[in-house]
């Protein structure tokens, strides 16, 4: 984008958490905000959804940084969302994340000085790399602390040698497998191999979940509806089940959007809250740069999942207030296959509700590439039941035989491609590697007037990195002095 754009009235695509966060934020700095969706109800990937009385997430397990100083506590505020209202701390008995190796366990808890401890005593001869590694995360976790984070949040990413792989520094230091593989699972959570993964992304997620960690106390469903609701009683529009066709513009300047139905929507700006390949299809072919438009294409995504909801015996099967990660690594310490586990009581009675959660790639399922949800024929659904039900079976391994069990869906690369429009089901949009952060970088400057990304795909991906992202839109768009301005009234 050029110039900071003067108008008022500003159009954003997708009602995920990027564009209602984006959209409240714009609405609380005094323009005009309408919100186009695709989906017939707001939320995307943070919407849980409905199986057989159940509720079952998609893409909000667990949130880290949400405390009253902290990074995503602070936004929240801002948007004048009630972290209270929605959340709960985890970690009530010292561990949010448990990772099971075939050769150790390991616990991430919640606090710095705990996971050093953890750390130390797991890998006791890996003290000097241990040192150094801290130091670096902690200088990250203190910047994350400053209101500058989510204000300019190029700041942190000025230190080069924090854009390096984490792999690489790794190497430097000579770590253990061990302490590789426990170090490589902060990096998985926003789909990036450790081997590639810059440094800031691994500390940024490591130090979010270690500064508090938090659960939903109802579901996606509920936080879905609490951000529609604040950004319409705000004065915001939402338009629901109306597909965005085509972003139009007028010399290299944003003019509006039409709809898939049909009508014109005219604006001063466009907030594309969707997928940077998502947004290239509803523009012109000549409207980006060559260079650009070929990058945008050629952006690699991260991988795709494969996720199971089961029903359990809720008194066989108590909910359990941490996360488990089952993991197996090679001699390096690479991580080679790994599997997702939550137990949370559900809203049906003597149900609880275990979801699983596992790498599924795209191509493993392109025989129905062309086919939509809700339609891919009785093999499709065979194949992804075999596969639910093997997960299921290897869920055994780790909790005993699960008394009642029973598959209450599962969902593929192709469920979330459908129904959020991301490329490849890609689960965090495009792959934040270190080869990768030059083309991602050129994201940020369009070259068209009053046109941004937000959401997962403009600075990282979560819940965080997505509201992260809205707040980094805001200011592009704005002009800098103009958001800092508004931040400060707000803050
Ligand atoms: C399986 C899974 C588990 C996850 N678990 C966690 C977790 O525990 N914690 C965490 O922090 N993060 C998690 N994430 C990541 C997190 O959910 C995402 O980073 C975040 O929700 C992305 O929000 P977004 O608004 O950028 O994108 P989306 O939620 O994808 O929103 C984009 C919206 O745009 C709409 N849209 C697309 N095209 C059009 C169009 N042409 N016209 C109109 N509307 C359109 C879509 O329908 C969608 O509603 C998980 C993700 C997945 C997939």
């Amino acid at each position: 984008m050029k110039d900071p754009f003067t108008g008022k009235d500003i159009i954003i695509i997708g009602a995920g958490i990027g564009g209602l966060s984006t959209g409240i934020l714009l609405l609380l700095l005094g323009y005009r905000v309408t919100i186009v969706e695709k989906n017939r109800k707001p939320g995307g990937l943070m919407r849980s959804y409905l199986r057989r009385g159940v509720d079952c997430p998609v893409g909000v397990h667990y949130v880290g940084a949400l405390g009253p100083s902290e990074p995503l506590g602070k936004m929240f505020r801002v948007l004048g969302i009630s972290v209270e209202d929605l959340f709960y701390p985890m970690g009530s008995a010292g561990v949010v994340d448990r990772y099971l190796f075939d050769d150790f366990v390991f616990d991430l808890p919640v606090g710095m000085d705990a996971y050093e401890r953890n750390l130390r005593q797991a890998c006791p001869a890996q003290g000097a790399a241990l040192d150094i590694l801290m130091k670096s995360l902690r200088e990250i976790s203190g910047q994350m602390m400053d209101s500058s984070f989510f204000l300019s949040q190029t700041d942190p990413f000025k230190n080069i040698d924090l854009l390096r792989p984490m792999g690489e520094l790794l190497d430097d230091l000579q770590v253990s497998a061990r302490l590789r593989a426990v170090l490589a699972v902060p990096c998985q959570l926003i789909g990036v191999e450790l081997d590639e993964c810059p440094v800031i992304f691994h500390h940024m997620v490591a130090a979010g979940y270690l500064f508090s960690s938090w659960r939903l106390k109802e579901d996606g469903g509920k936080m879905a509806d609490i951000f529609a609701q604040r950004f319409t009683a705000l004065g915001g529009e939402l338009i629901l089940n109306s597909a965005v066709r085509k972003i139009n513009l007028s010399s290299r300047k944003v003019k509006g959007i039409s709809l898939e139905a049909g009508d014109e929507l005219f604006a001063d700006a466009v907030v594309a809250a969707i997928h940077p390949k998502t947004m290239l299809g509803l523009l012109d072919q000549g409207a980006l740069r060559n260079s650009l438009r070929e990058r945008i294409l050629t952006l690699e995504e991260t991988k795709g999942v494969i996720a199971v909801q089961a029903g359990v015996d809720a008194a066989m099967h108590g909910e359990l207030d941490y996360n488990i990660y089952r993991l197996h690594h090679d001699e390096r310490g690479g991580i080679t296959d790994g599997i997702f586990y939550q137990i949370r009581k559900s809203n049906v009675s003597e149900t609880n509700l275990l979801s699983i959660i596992a790498r599924s790639l795209y191509r493993d399922w392109n025989r129905w590439e062309s086919t939509v949800s809700g339609r891919r024929g009785a093999d499709y659904e065979e194949k992804k039941l075999a596969i639910g039900q093997d997960l299921l079976k290897k869920a055994e391994e780790v909790f005993g035989p699960l008394k009642n069990a029973e598959i209450l869906d599962v969902f593929t690369p192709l469920t979330l491609r459908d129904y959020v429009n991301c490329p490849e089901g890609s689960c965090y949009g495009v792959l934040r590697s270190a080869r990768q952060l030059l083309k991602i970088a050129s994201l940020n400057n369009l070259s068209v007037e009053g046109l941004c990304l937000a959401g997962q795909n403009a600075i990282a991906p979560g819940v965080m990195g997505s509201i992260l992202g809205s707040f980094n839109a805001v200011r592009l768009l704005i002009g800098t002095r103009r958001f800092n301005g508004g931040l400060s009234r707000l803050l």
